[in-house]
């Protein structure tokens, strides 16, 4: 189910005084139903600039005409049917104005206490923050970021990391075809190219969220879901399962853990603690 929520005014009103300074947006956090995972994506207009001709180019950056900033968001909560977006209208594409959605990003990222997304941590990461620091957001509250693309890179040989690569082995539906012509369309102002848009940009996090579901178990550096709350049981700390079966161990130079397979993701985790009484540990020489 596609969903998207324009903020209204009251809440837009309590962004923009937080932006002044005026009052602290975000309610405390709750230590339940955690963590809250968001997959986004961010399309971002280029650049314009004044260009000697069209290879190897080394532009001045007193070439630059304006900016790049932001077309379009889109997000959803892990395993929730709705898609949140947000577009600029033609009037704000004309003059580069994305504050507005900007504000309603900041909501969710500022809510969320994991993102992710492909190339989160060199492209969208980074290209949000700028966009916060230049619209006047503050810092949005701490969360931990999963890029699919370092699993991709760090776990796995594909002749291509890019998503649509990397989702056609995999067997997930691939990104709607785009052209350059759409870019070029939505700087206009163009309605309908703006609306084609968002449409691609909520198609892409339905189709990521497939892509890290795929990824999931593999991931030896994923932010430990059992931190999140205050239950007391053991769960898999990439999915938060509780169907994990203990039966083996991981073993480092000095010490020895029990290790667990999780029936849901796949992962292999291991104990915190040593599998080795005290006496043992004072025998291991290395
Ligand atoms: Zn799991």
């Amino acid at each position: 189910m596609q969903h998207r929520p324009r903020l209204n005014e009251e809440e837009y009103n309590v962004i923009k005084a937080y932006r002044e300074g005026l009052v602290k947006y975000s309610p405390p956090k709750e230590m339940v139903n955690k963590p809250k995972i968001l997959i986004y994506d961010i399309e971002t207009a280029p650049l314009k600039s004044f260009v000697w001709g069209l290879w190897k180019q080394n532009v001045n950056i007193d070439f630059i005409e304006s900016d790049w900033f932001c077309l379009s968001w889109a997000a959803k909560w892990l395993n929730d049917d709705d898609v949140f977006s947000d577009v600029l209208t033609g009037e704000e594409a004309i003059s580069e104005n994305d504050s507005r959605i900007i504000g309603s990003l900041w909501k969710y990222i500022d809510e969320a206490d994991i993102v992710i997304a492909h190339n989160a941590k060199k492209f969208d990461v980074k290209r949000m923050n700028t966009r916060f620091l230049l619209n006047g957001y503050p810092p949005p509250s701490f969360y931990e970021v999963i890029d699919t693309l370092s699993v991709v890179k760090n776990k796995f040989s594909m002749s291509s990391n890019r998503l649509d690569y990397v989702n056609s082995l995999l067997g997930i539906e691939r990104k709607t075809p785009t052209g350059a012509s759409l870019w070029v369309s939505c700087l206009k102002g163009d309605e309908e190219a703006l609306e084609k848009m968002v449409e691609y940009n909520e198609n892409d996090v339905v189709i990521l969220e497939q892509t890290y579901l795929k990824l999931r178990g593999w991931i030896t550096n994923h932010p430990n879901i059992n931190v999140f709350d205050n239950l007391e049981v053991e769960r898999c700390s990439n999915c938060g399962s509780e169907s994990i079966v203990w039966d083996g161990y991981k073993t480092t130079s000095t010490g020895r853990y029990k290790s667990y397979r999780c029936s849901s993701c796949g992962h292999n985790g291991h104990s915190r603690y040593s599998d080795m009484s005290t006496e043992k540990k004072k025998t291991v020489v290395r």
